[in-house]
């Protein structure tokens, strides 16, 4: 008999890691990257992708307590939880057909991933509009509208695109909930937001991300406002009579209502990221070194446009540190950067 298995994994302020075997002859496991809507809203991903964890029972000296969310996908609970520290989502617990608990560990916080997930198409695109991140990764395996069989085809309402006067931004339960509005162009070279993956480490393992760099919609904090701007009577985040100069340091606190929300420090008086206390996604980015711009998880996007929402987003070519993403995957680094080059081109 081969020997198992040993996979090792933890998130970013090591109150989770995790040491467990798999059985060789069950590896690599056959697996579609998640793309519906409770899994994009839970995390902040533009997808999920986790390994199952057979014949694994968690133990309270395993690790920190979790916290943890409870959806209904049809009949069957979903439970995921997160660290509570730095919020790298964990585990996602589901029940097979036999009623047993089962259970999955997010790829992303495996030390190597190598030879474990066999991907062999993306599920639940019907959720996406536009396919979402299916465009860009492993764009040519199958493509289903729900878990498997009927084959998806794009669904965009071309009527409607470009027609919202606002881009939204939730998590799943809705405790985090912005709306963008087009940047000012006296200040702003462009009438859409950045949107770059990032593979560095930290990304990853504050997120568990399956795919090898974590995207991010980022531009001025005085394009976000807590109601939509155009077509509420609630007044704007920012008062436009008053409206601070760029220069002037706007603070996170008086613009947004962060009271749902965890922050975490990766980077000790420099780098905060915050993720909701409730369903765990992780949501903002935000530098002491930029107090006037504010990045936000991608997979937030609540847009009719789709999940890529084009007419708002700006999707960039390169990957911020990719060397990171590279020697923690070099097949799935290569992978996304092949596919972001194409289908940038194509979309240019
Ligand atoms: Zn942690
Ligand atoms: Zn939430
Ligand atoms: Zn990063």
């Amino acid at each position: 008999m081969d020997s198992m298995r040993v996979i090792t994994a933890h998130c970013h302020c090591g109150a989770f890691s995790l040491r467990h075997e798999l059985d060789p002859s069950t590896l690599p496991q056959p697996h579609t990257l998640c793309h519906c809507t409770s899994c994009r809203r839970r995390t902040g991903q533009l997808a999920v992708l986790p390994v199952l964890l057979p014949l694994y029972f968690p133990t309270s000296e395993d690790h920190a307590p979790l916290s943890s969310y409870t959806t209904c996908t049809g009949i069957n609970p979903v439970t995921t939880s997160w660290c509570s520290t730095c919020g790298a989502k964990i585990f996602i617990r589901t029940m097979d057909s036999a009623g047993q608990t089962q259970w999955a560990l997010n790829l992303g916080l495996i030390d190597d991933p190598k030879g474990l997930m066999d991907v062999r198409g993306h599920s639940f695109l019907g959720d996406t509009n536009d396919g979402g991140v299916s465009q860009i990764l492993w764009s040519s395996l199958s493509k289903y509208s729900g878990e498997d069989g009927d084959l998806w085809e794009a669904s965009v309402p071309t009527e409607t695109m470009g027609q919202s006067s606002s881009l939204h931004l939730r998590c799943a339960c809705s405790a985090f909930s912005v709306f963008l509005s087009r940047p000012d162009p006296t200040s702003s070279p462009s009438s859409r937001f950045r949107a770059q993956f990032c593979g560095c480490e930290t990304c990853r393992l504050v997120t568990g991300s399956c795919i090898p760099a974590v995207p991010f919609i980022s531009g001025p904090l005085s394009s976000v406002h807590l109601h939509d701007p155009l077509t509420s009577n609630d007044k704007p985040t920012f008062n436009p009579g008053k409206r601070p100069a760029e220069e002037e340091p706007i603070s996170l606190e008086s613009t947004l209502d962060l009271s749902g929300l965890s922050r975490y420090e990766s980077t000790q008086g420099q780098v905060s990221r915050y993720f909701c206390k409730t369903c765990g996604a992780s949501v903002i980015y935000h530098t002491a070194g930029s107090p006037n711009h504010i990045a936000f998880n991608a997979g937030l996007v609540d847009s009719v446009d789709g999940v890529l929402a084009q007419d708002w987003l700006d999707w960039r070519y390169e990957i911020l540190y990719f060397e990171d993403a590279q020697r923690w995957s070099t097949v799935l680094a290569w992978e996304l950067k092949d596919g972001l080059a194409v289908w940038c081109e194509a979309s240019a």
